[in-house]
């Protein structure tokens, strides 16, 4: 899905990222500019402060709870009904999306320790950013599933 995020969403949009959405954040602050410009965007925000103006542009948007980006991960996947699955398809800073690069081609940039045992090496054609699956996956992994834990309505345990 194509998103829209408030400023202080960032952690979100990082993890809708991973998660292969294409995700864009306000530089500044909301102002009805930047959401005529982002018409084709569903737009999360923690206010309910521009619900009117997003009925009347007929903008799709959901008002996610404030602080915590673990429940706010929760209401949109619940929300739109999306698969939690990592794709990490897309880069983290900027949401283009990645291309695979052999990783004797990147060499130089890569720490020693991570060129032996890291694998999927994929690099952002926008912002040159180098990305490649290693220990730090199976953390991405564990943290994701302690979301989903969190993400079950409270009591329930099917599933
Ligand atoms: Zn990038």
């Amino acid at each position: 899905m194509k998103f829209l995020l408030e400023k202080n969403l960032s952690r979100l949009a990082k993890w809708l990222r991973f998660l292969g959405h294409d995700v864009k954040v306000l530089e500044g602050g909301i102002s009805r500019e930047a959401l005529a410009r982002n018409q084709d965007r569903v737009f999360l925000t923690t206010s309910s402060r521009w619900e009117r103006t997003l009925k009347k542009a007929g903008m799709s948007y959901l008002v996610v709870p404030r602080h915590d980006w673990e429940l706010q991960l929760c209401a949109v996947l619940r929300h739109f009904g999306l698969e939690a699955t990592l794709r990490l398809d897309r880069c983290a800073y900027c949401s283009e999306r990645l291309i695979p690069v052999r990783k004797e081609e990147v060499r130089e940039r890569i720490p020693p320790r991570a060129y032996e045992s890291a694998y999927d090496f994929t690099l952002c054609p926008r912002c040159g950013a180098l990305f490649w699956k290693g220990t730090h996956f199976e953390g991405m992994r564990r943290m994701l599933d302690r979301v989903l834990e969190r993400c079950r309505p409270s009591g329930g345990s099917a599933g």
